[in-house]
């Protein structure tokens, strides 16, 4: 900047100042991870400048529908949300804990150590943020930490975007997690795309995020410009039309767990997994151990799981929730009941993943209200 940052003020800068604050984090020593084009999705992987991003593409969602269509205006960030979280690189789908080879006496057992990466991720929304702040706080947040996520969680650069728009499957604004960042990020980008300009407002959110700024070419935005920020992200919110009373439904949730609705919606429910494979805050896994044919070497591995898959209640005697029924109901119970009661939170940050990516498009929203609405099997509570 021309001048030093200080804590409050925010700078507009020009997609070149984006690109050599890119190459700053790099010369940092972070891989950065952003969005980019691929198998006609928007995923997230490695990107090393400005030109890797979708450039002009934006996402189309619905209820079991995700289509890219081009825009007119070139923005960098036009899009919404593509089918991976971050989840993947703090909490990988697959990950060897440790393995163990035959010696003399024995077999010793060498543990992995977690890995070293520092990651800047580049464009996190600010229902990501929610969803980071609530693994953050399932991994980390206890007397137990979880030593792989730790590990990475801490030295990465989280570089925010807000929201210009919504798509049709959002409802973070109901859930009071977006469509504006407020908190647990380092930088924050708002995209603006004005008068034949296309600028970015830049906002440091920690001292981390204030370096990254120093010396870098910009001014600070004025009244003008941040009003338009702020107008921008209440049409972006006023646009939502999905809503979810999560207080009061999951409530009601958990006075109804013989509700009709749950009988129904398991007619449709294929029991894919889906919707927790892509969901950002779900953390349920797996662990296998697998030996060579010598016998000699052996490896525990751990691996994404979905409550919604047979195996994962089977303790002596079988699985618990032998059906569809109960499976989509511990679910959704978890996700908008109990999980507060476990961690202080809804488990649901209204990113409407699971919505755009259920191939048959079961709405959680949908359903969360009509187990709210009255039922002859409501319990006395
Ligand atoms: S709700 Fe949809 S995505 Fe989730 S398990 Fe059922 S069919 Fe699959
Ligand atoms: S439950 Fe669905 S809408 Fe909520 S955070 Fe998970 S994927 Fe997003």
């Amino acid at each position: 900047m021309n001048e030093k940052p200080e804590t409050h003020t925010k700078y507009l800068i020009d997609p070149e100042a984006l690109d050599a604050l890119l190459d700053r984090l790099k010369g940092e020593g972070f891989t950065l991870i952003g969005p980019r084009l691929r198998d006609d999705t928007i995923v997230y992987d490695e990107i090393s400048c400005l030109d890797d991003l979708p450039k002009g593409w934006t996402d189309e969602h619905e209820a079991g529908t995700y289509r890219l269509r081009k825009r007119t205006d070139g923005a960098y960030f036009g899009y919404n949300l593509g089918p991976q979280s971050w989840k993947q690189f703090l909490h990988p789908p697959k990950l060897r804990l440790w393995r163990a080879e035959r010696k003399d006496k024995g077999f010793e057992v060498i543990e992995d150590d977690p890995e070293t990466i520092k990651y800047a991720f580049i464009g996190v929304r600010p229902c990501e943020l929610a969803a980071l702040s609530i693994q953050d706080r399932v991994f980390m947040g206890d007397q137990h930490t979880e030593s792989h996520y730790a590990n990475k969680r801490r030295s990465t650069f989280v570089f925010a975007v807000n929201c210009s728009q919504a798509g049709k499957t959002c409802f973070c604004a109901s859930m009071g997690t977006g469509p504006s960042a407020r908190s647990g990020y380092d930088l924050c980008l708002t995209e603006i795309i004005k008068s034949g300009t296309h600028r970015f407002v830049v906002d440091a959110g920690s001292d981390k995020g204030r370096q990254m700024l120093e010396g870098l070419t910009g001014d600070a935005a004025d009244d003008e410009l941040l009003t338009y920020c702020v107008e921008q992200s209440r049409r972006a919110e006023q646009s939502m039309i999905r809503h979810l009373d999560h207080e009061k439904l999951g409530d009601a949730i958990l006075r109804n767990p013989e509700h009709p609705r749950w009988t129904q919606v398991a007619d449709r429910c294929l029991c894919c997994a889906n919707c927790t494979l892509v969901c950002p805050t779900c953390f349920c896994t797996t662990v296998e151990d697998t030996t060579d044919l010598t016998g000699d070497h052996a490896e525990r591995w751990r691996q994404w799981d979905s409550c919604f898959n047979l195996e994962f209640s089977h303790i002596s005697g079988g699985s618990v929730r032998t059906t569809g029924k109960s499976r989509y109901r511990q679910w959704l119970t978890h996700k908008l009941a109990t999980w507060r009661l476990q961690f202080g939170t809804s488990g649901c940050v209204g990113c409407g993943r699971c919505i755009t990516w259920c191939p048959v498009g079961i709405d959680l929203t949908e359903e969360a209200a009509a187990l709210g609405s009255p039922s002859t099997h409501e319990s006395v509570p």
